[in-house]
């Protein structure tokens, strides 16, 4: 090798190394496109087809990643569509207590309401139920991630997300539920945090609904917000129906939340061997945690796989525009784009957004 051949060699590898740990915590994404496989079909032997598509061997105790439905909410996923492959894996469902109350902000009844819902054919596994634990991570937003203890008895996970709209995040898919879906609800609370409504005087007309739906009574008689008491969690916004409170999210594009939760799902993924889902229907501008069951704006679309969740994510979102006609659905319908959630997570090195998709038929 000539000698200006090597030296350019050295020179390159030597940067290489340097640009890699200058972002420790933050490898390049991977340069070639993820496959992600489709069907239109949304059935409990298209998503065995799907998931056997993968190819994931699960080593150790497998946990499926669900959102058993807040109570009164009617978009989750069905469990029947899951109970085939979750029984064949001998799976064990997986979940956190949520932040904010409501009917599955404690163990007991967040089982209650899991079994209310019909996630009862295979064991359930609140991984807060015992404690929570820090992950050391390095990150533009955090230093750690907090997850329910219990999450390092399994060996690998099957995050099966439900694809929907989402007041403060845009929309809710796997990077959403890798990182509220894991984070325990003091993981929960730091990525909320700092997150607070804005009453607009000019459209209030007093009727009081967002302080009935507010699940940590932070707004008082007079219709304003004690921060002290707020988490966050931006559901006053969602349920308004005069449209007089803005999240701050909203205000800002809810770019800095978005990017929280992509450091959080990464994180929470570090180390561990996961694979991912996404179901396209009952696709409504709400999340499952909504007490109320938010009409879907849009048919349903299909199921997706992949062992990537920021393409997924992102094939996901592409699949939602080509059928609502739209070039960007979720900002149309809850005000928040999710695309620098998905830009985030892949400049960390979540995954990637360039895709293969690939139709089951
Ligand atoms: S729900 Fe909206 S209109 Fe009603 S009190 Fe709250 S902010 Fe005002
Ligand atoms: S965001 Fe709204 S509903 Fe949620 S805790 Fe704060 S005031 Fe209550």
């Amino acid at each position: 090798m000539k000698r200006s051949a090597a030296f350019t060699l050295l020179f390159a590898t030597l940067y290489c190394c340097f640009s890699y740990f200058a972002g420790a915590g933050e490898p390049p994404p991977a340069a070639g496109p993820a496959t992600v496989y489709f069907s239109k079909e949304i059935s409990p032997a298209k998503l065995k087809a799907l998931y056997g598509k993968l190819d994931f061997k699960p080593s150790g105790k497998l946990g499926v990643k669900v959102h058993f439905g807040e109570k009164g909410n009617t978009n989750y996923i069905p469990p029947t569509l899951l109970k085939n492959l979750v029984k064949e894996l001998k799976g064990t469902f997986v979940e956190t207590n949520t932040l904010y109350g409501g009917s599955r902000g404690d163990t007991k009844s967040h089982l209650a309401t899991a079994k209310a819902h019909g996630w009862t054919y295979a064991p359930i596994d609140i991984l807060d139920a015992d404690g929570e634990k820090s992950v050391a991570y390095k990150g533009k937003y955090f230093t750690r991630v907090v997850i329910g203890r219990n999450m390092d008895n399994y060996g690998s996970f099957l995050v099966i997300s439900h694809f929907k709209g989402h007041s403060s995040a845009g929309f809710g898919g796997a990077i959403k539920n890798l990182a509220m879906g894991f984070g325990s609800p003091a993981g929960k609370k730091a990525q909320h945090s700092g997150q607070f409504p804005r009453i607009r005087g000019s459209k209030c007309v007093k009727c009081g609904l967002c302080r009935t739906e507010c699940p940590v009574n932070a707004i008082d008689e007079a219709i304003t917000v004690d921060e002290k008491k707020c988490t966050g969690c931006g559901k006053c916004a969602e349920i308004c129906p005069y449209k007089a409170i803005e999240s701050s999210q909203k205000a800002t594009g809810g770019v800095a939340f978005q990017e929280k939760i992509a450091e959080y799902a990464k994180g929470v993924t570090d180390g561990r061997k996961l694979t991912y889902i996404n179901f396209l229907m009952n696709i409504s501008a709400a999340c499952d945690c909504r007490s109320g069951a938010p009409k879907p704006f849009m048919g349903d679309v299909g199921i997706l796989a992949s062992a990537d969740p920021v393409a997924l994510d992102q094939a996901s979102y592409d699949l939602v525009n080509k059928a609502s006609g739209r070039d960007d659905t979720f900002e149309h319908e809850s005000g928040i784009s999710g695309i620098p959630c998905m830009a985030y997570a892949e400049k960390i090195g979540l995954g990637t957004r360039k895709y293969k998709l690939v139709e089951l038929k």
